[in-house]
């Protein structure tokens, strides 16, 4: 996974006495603010679960795939949009992919098996992955599958299959440090070197960590050349894939300024620090991103005159405001820090269920305190329900609207994109959190606006 992350020093300077770290309230989706609002739903789910749960609005996945795509139209080119599926496991998003005509990047056979049974089929499905089984390749051959060549032996490989294989390079970008793709050298050998009968190279790909636009952009404008030179080879070349990293806004820019700009150790429990955050708020974002990648130098215009298809893998942006996910506070303890008092709040899951601290970093979008209720301001933290020192969801002091209570709920938002299900395992013999999948759905009295109903994920 690509988590590179802006890094601020903490700021040892600041004269502040706060122990609470500012409000940062996440970007809500339409189905978050009428779940929210709703008087029962969210308990009624609660109660028929008896535990930690994630909820998932697959349909939201359908908007940000359109959205993604009216870029591409709206430029005038040729794309394909593969969903980067280790970002999220469940079924119910590959299925929305397929819906709306995206494809997936699989880099396992669980991934790959996956992603054919609920409805993705093989000619749109890319694998990527360092050295992948003989196990991938045999079914990724056999089901018609873009294989991204990650070093020249996998092509070697290859070709012992016996059968057409459609495959695209993957290239190591210049003065990278990264473990993955092949040098320029690499590159031309086995472009000479591979017989396009069995072989048949599409095209380029790369990944590259960050979410620069401006990066992805010169990179896949560098790689327009050696298209058209693989093309005078004699390959079928007509794809260049720029992979993921379509960065997220998860949050205001004022709210996220405030909190990089203060920033204080006080603000955390024990004092905790990190050494950097996910850039929370970010501008291009998701599909504008991808505006500003095909509009730096009209790389777009350069990919028409080539009849170039522009393919992206976008994980977390396809899974903005898809999901978040629910605990119950189980425990509440008061604490000080510099004499002022704070609750220690303990939940039902763990931060196995919450991946960011599983990176050393921390999940800052703010949870919700649920119900809604008005109250005095109280500064919380939140601990899992482990025997871990280590296990907190939430280290930093929030802003909870008031005191939290037993049996509170508390709705951590956007977590579909890596937070649900990256990491997480049934530690101490806890179960896994399942699956909710919410859909909007007409009202039986049609004088009523559309209803949100729930299913588990099977
Ligand atoms: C992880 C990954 C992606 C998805 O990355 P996001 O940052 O979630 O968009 C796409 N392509 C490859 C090759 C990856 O490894």
């Amino acid at each position: 996974m690509t988590t590179s992350r802006s890094t601020q020093a903490p700021d040892h300077t600041s004269t502040s006495t706060s122990i609470t770290a500012p409000p940062l309230p996440a970007h809500r989706d339409e189905w978050e603010r009428r779940l929210l609002a709703d008087t029962r739903l969210l308990d009624d789910i609660a109660y028929t679960i008896g535990g930690p749960f994630h909820l998932l609005y697959p349909q939201r996945v359908g908007v940000n795939i359109d959205a993604f795509r009216e870029q591409f139209r709206r430029h005038g080119i040729d794309g394909a949009i593969y969903y980067g599926k280790k970002a999220n496991k469940s079924a119910a998003v590959v299925r929305v992919c397929a819906e709306h005509g995206a494809g997936a990047d699989v880099a396992s056979v669980g991934e790959l098996s996956s992603a054919l049974a609920h409805g993705i089929r093989g000619h749109d499905l890319v694998v990527t992955g360092p050295a992948k089984s003989a196990e991938l390749l045999w079914l990724a051959t056999r089901h018609g599958a873009l294989i991204a060549v990650d070093e020249p032996g996998e092509l070697d490989r290859l070709a012992g299959l016996g059968a057409t294989a459609r495959v695209l390079l993957r290239v190591l970008p210049p003065d990278s440090t990264s473990r993955f793709g092949m040098t320029g050298i690499e590159l031309d050998t086995v472009l000479h070197r591979t017989d396009p009968a069995p072989i048949k190279v599409e095209g380029f790909s790369f990944h590259l960590s960050g979410y620069d636009p401006i990066a992805r952009s010169e990179l896949a404008a560098a790689l327009v050349d050696r298209c058209l030179h693989a093309r005078a080879l004699g390959h079928p070349v007509t794809t260049l894939s720029i992979g993921g990293g379509f960065g997220v806004d998860y949050l205001p820019d004022t709210a996220w300024r405030a909190f990089t700009e203060d920033h204080d150790p006080h603000w955390f429990h024990a004092d905790k620090t990190f050494d950097s955050y996910y850039p929370y708020h970010q501008r291009p974002a998701g599909p504008a991103a991808l505006a500003a990648v095909l509009d730096h130098d009209d790389l777009a215009k350069v990919l028409r005159a080539h009849a170039i298809r522009l393919a992206i893998e976008p994980g977390r942006a396809l899974l903005d405001r898809a999901g978040s996910t629910v605990f119950r506070v189980q425990g509440v303890k008061t604490r000080t820090a510099r004499s002022l008092p704070y609750q220690l709040l303990t939940v039902d899951g763990t931060s196995l269920s919450l991946s960011e601290q599983w990176f050393d970093s921390e999940y800052l979008p703010d949870p919700v305190l649920w119900p809604t209720r008005p109250g005095a301001v109280t500064p919380a933290c939140v601990g899992a329900a482990t025997c871990l020192e280590s296990d907190m969801l939430s280290w930093r002091r929030i802003p909870l609207p008031r005191p939290a209570v037993i049996g509170d709920l508390l709705v951590y938002p956007n977590t579909a994109g890596y937070q649900m299900d990256s990491n997480e395992s049934s530690f101490h013999d806890l179960p896994l959190p399942p699956k909710v999948l919410l859909s909007s759905s007409p009202d039986a009295d049609p004088e009523q606006p559309p209803r949100l109903r729930w299913t588990l994920e099977r």
